[in-house]
């Protein structure tokens, strides 16, 4: 098989920058990355035989825990069966009827395959129902790798510094508005210069691609009665926070009703799934019953569906996990930050619930520009000192650590040390 090294270097030859998703390169680190073997639980282990706490979670998805045991086995029985039909089948309809019985915001939903197709299929429909073009979305905010969604965006276009991409052309992103996260009165100006041709305003109720942003208190409400003053849509993408924050992901937890919601990650239990779904009358307009287009030959995957319907169950009647999630978070990225403050150090810890980030800077982060203002030399050394402590965390600077069920308090406590030893050196 060859080291990380070894087979980095063949992979570079034969696919772009050597990974199929740019947040798995290591490029500002400047190192190979980890090529992954195999996980278990709140472990993952390299080819080169280390062993890592793993608080990348496949980048959300892993809730229980990586090989969690009902998930696995659901797929492996699934499996038995044929791995496509592409027709019509029975799992389809209990995820569909799963989702809409327990998720009060959602009277219908479509099964898609990443999250890039569920944001991009729901801002179409946005735009379908209300006849309007243009979007508001957030700078710092990533939505997928739609076109229209490439602006100002978080995640891997934040960390390579790209602000845009090439290959977008212009009349793509004309109607996407970018507003300043947690600033409701940037909402409004652009809303005013839309002159009531705003769709939809999409969000990430909490942001969790420039590194962790919260909502300011007040901000998604506002957002909310903003949408209804102008008559534009309302969208959460929950593509990371869905089924994580509470079974009913942000809404629930924030206690705000979106019009539509986009999932991802964890409705595939680590299957490449993504859905959106929402109120009837705007979902009723999704192709074959309405003029709305959306298709997909591999949508509603059998074995997708059973690991995804298989965790969400799991989810749904364990709901204490959210409890449990919620305290160890607190353990983790409050241990963080007393580390912080022991060593007298500025920086800051974000976190809401299981999601967290330690931002180097000495500013609240609060949106993107104060998420930029991090020292990305300084988290890059981080994040080394801690992977040759075998912690595993995303590359970047910004991006969340995502604690699972699987992490243990003992396993915490253990980072914590990891963190307490870094900064001591
Ligand atoms: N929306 C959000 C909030 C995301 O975090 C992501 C991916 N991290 C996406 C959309 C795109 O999902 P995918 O990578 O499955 O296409």
């Amino acid at each position: 098989m060859g080291t990380s090294e070894e087979l980095f270097d063949r992979a570079v030859k034969v696919i772009p920058g050597g990974v199929n998703s740019p947040v798995r390169a290591y490029g500002a680190i400047g190192m190979a990355p980890r090529f992954i073997d195999r996980a278990d639980g709140c472990y993952i282990y390299d080819v080169d035989g280390k062993e890592y706490v793993d608080y990348i979670d496949s980048w959300g998805p892993m809730i229980l825990g990586h090989n969690f045991p009902e998930v696995k086995e659901s797929v492996l029985k699934a499996c038995e069966k044929g791995l496509s039909f592409g027709c019509a089948t029975a799992i389809e309809v209990e995820m569909a009827e799963f989702i809409c019985d327990h998720i009060p915001h959602v009277d219908m939903v479509r099964m898609v395959n990443s999250g890039t197709e569920a944001v991009m299929s729901a801002v179409r429909v946005a735009r379908g129902f209300t006849g309007k073009n243009k979007i508001i979305k957030f700078a710092g905010c990533y939505h997928g790798h739609s076109d229209a969604m490439l602006v100002s965006a978080g995640s891997g276009v934040m960390t390579s510094g790209v602000p845009d991409s090439a290959g977008v052309p212009k009349g793509c992103t004309e109607d996407t508005m970018t507003a300043v996260y947690n600033d409701l009165d940037s909402v409004r100006a652009l809303m005013e210069q839309a002159d009531g041709q705003t769709a939809a305003v999409i969000v990430e109720a909490v942001g969790a691609n420039m590194g962790v942003v919260p909502p300011k208190k007040g901000f998604l409400e506002g957002l909310r009665k903003l949408c209804d003053e102008y008559g534009a849509l309302l969208i959460f993408d929950e593509v990371i926070t869905g089924f994580r924050l509470a079974f009913g992901g942000a809404a629930e937890y924030f206690g705000v009703t979106p019009d539509l919601v986009t999932y991802g990650k964890i409705i595939g239990a680590g299957m490449p799934v993504g859905a959106y779904g929402g109120r009837r009358e705007i979902m009723e307009l999704v192709s074959p019953v309405g003029k709305v287009y959306q298709a997909g030959t591999l949508s509603g995957n059998p074995i997708a569906m059973a690991a995804g319907l298989t965790q969400l169950k799991y989810l749904y009647e364990h709901q204490e996990i959210y409890k449990d999630l919620e305290e160890k978070g607190k353990r983790l990225y409050g241990g963080m930050e007393k580390i912080l403050a022991e060593k007298n150090l500025p920086y800051h810890i974000n976190h809401v619930s299981s999601l967290g980030s330690l931002f180097f800077t000495e500013q609240e982060v609060v949106d993107y520009t104060s998420a930029k203002s991090s020292d990305t030399k300084a988290f890059s050394e981080y994040f080394k000192g801690m992977l040759a402590q075998g912690i595993h965390m995303a590359p970047s600077q910004f991006e969340a650590m995502f604690l699972s069920v699987a992490h243990t308090d003992e396993i915490i406590d253990q980072t914590l040390e990891a963190v307490r030893n870094y900064f001591t050196k």
